[in-house]
């Protein structure tokens, strides 16, 4: 079993504390100060740190935690240039024990070019990282449309009852764009409500299944990757 405990960071960035049996990870700490408070307030200490890509509010905290806590940083090997402190560089397929868990990583590239997501098999649990937002996608800094289409592809291969983490509580701003492409969804409108109430309650929009996401994100309905383009487009201009 794996327990997700989730911490905001920076202005709008989510990091995660899991645990499974004795192992305990960090999930892209932009920052080291929330993420130390938060597992002083637990009262555990880390192991490692997984990163799902190279950008300075998923990997800004490595050097001060792995100070602190002597942590092993796991992150893809290919933008290993860039991510600070990295040890274990992982690619696409490979497989990995944490706990009781095995853990898939899927590379998705588009956001970056390394972009890697963790896939918790045995709890059904992924980490997004900035590929796949609720009811959004990460913008293309590195990668095409057609990439990232190809990535949605991966993740969308997924079982629907997978619970979805990512990397920024943007949900509500990417409502607004999927409404406006999409006005007669009738699975997005209820679902607009729901997380008009959570941020109301400052409470987080997440997890999400990946049920939900099918039915109402735009970038996951994309019949092909021109249409993705498009939508990338025009939520770009949005
Ligand atoms: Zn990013
Ligand atoms: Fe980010």
């Amino acid at each position: 079993m794996l327990t997700v405990t989730l911490v905001p960071i920076l202005e709008d960035n989510y990091a995660y504390i899991i645990q499974s049996q004795d192992s305990i990870a960090i999930i892209d700490p932009g920052e080291s100060k929330a993420i130390i408070n938060a597992l002083e307030k637990l009262n555990i200490t880390p192991s490692f740190i997984l990163n799902t890509h190279h950008h300075w509010d998923h990997v800004n905290g490595n050097k001060q935690i792995k100070e602190k806590y002597n942590v092993e940083i796991i992150g893809p090997e290919s933008e290993r240039k860039s991510i600070p402190e990295l040890d274990t560089g992982l690619k696409n397929g490979d497989i990995f024990n944490f706990g009781d868990e095995t853990v898939e990583v899927i590379e998705t590239q588009g956001h970056t070019l390394g972009h890697i997501c963790f896939y918790f098999k045995n709890s059904k649990i992924l980490f997004s990282g900035d590929t796949l937002f609720s009811l959004g996608c990460g913008r293309l800094f590195e990668g095409t449309a057609e990439q990232s289409f190809n990535s949605f592809k991966k993740l969308k291969a997924l079982p629907d009852d997978t619970k979805i983490y990512c990397g920024h509580e943007y949900t509500l701003e990417n409502a607004e764009f999927c409404l406006s492409v999409d006005p007669d969804n009738q699975h997005l409108i209820k679902r607009i409500k729901e997380i008009e109430n959570l941020r109301t309650n400052n409470k987080p929009t997440l997890p999400v299944t990946l049920e939900q996401e099918k039915k109402t994100n735009i970038f996951l309905k994309a019949k092909n990757a021109e249409e993705f383009k498009k939508f990338r487009e025009l939520k770009d201009n949005f």
